[in-house]
């Protein structure tokens, strides 16, 4: 399992991980279907859904596709702020690793 870095800074709510959406999904059953994975890969292309990330070793692809979570306000607050109960986990807990978003407030070591 891989060891989480030490997070400093902060959130600057520029509201760009609230963009897009990221679907963890089985490389091996990818395969299975596609054939490889670049076939996958030109399947997806076609309806703008990205292969971001392969872990073969955990048998893992991550997917990117552009949808803008239905709670990003127009100031690029989020709508659940201050409900931690209707907040998901996820966005509690972003971003665990440096991600590719330069705006992003958050730094690690
Ligand atoms: S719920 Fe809030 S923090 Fe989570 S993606 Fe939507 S706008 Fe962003
Ligand atoms: S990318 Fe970073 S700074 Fe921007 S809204 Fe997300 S967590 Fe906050």
């Amino acid at each position: 399992m891989r060891k989480h870095p030490e997070r400093g800074g902060a959130c600057v709510q520029c509201g760009e991980c609230c963009k897009k959406v990221r679907i963890t999904s089985v490389t091996s059953h990818i395969i299975s279907n596609h054939g490889s994975l670049e076939e996958a890969k030109s399947y997806y292309a076609l309806r703008g859904i990205r292969i971001v990330e392969v872990v073969q070793a955990a048998d893992r692809v991550l997917l990117e596709i552009d949808i803008p979570c239905s709670q990003l306000m127009p100031d690029k607050s989020c709508g659940l702020h201050g409900t931690p109960d209707k907040k998901p986990l996820i966005c509690h807990k972003y971003p665990w690793f440096k991600d590719d978003v330069e705006s992003c407030g958050y730094t690690f070591e």
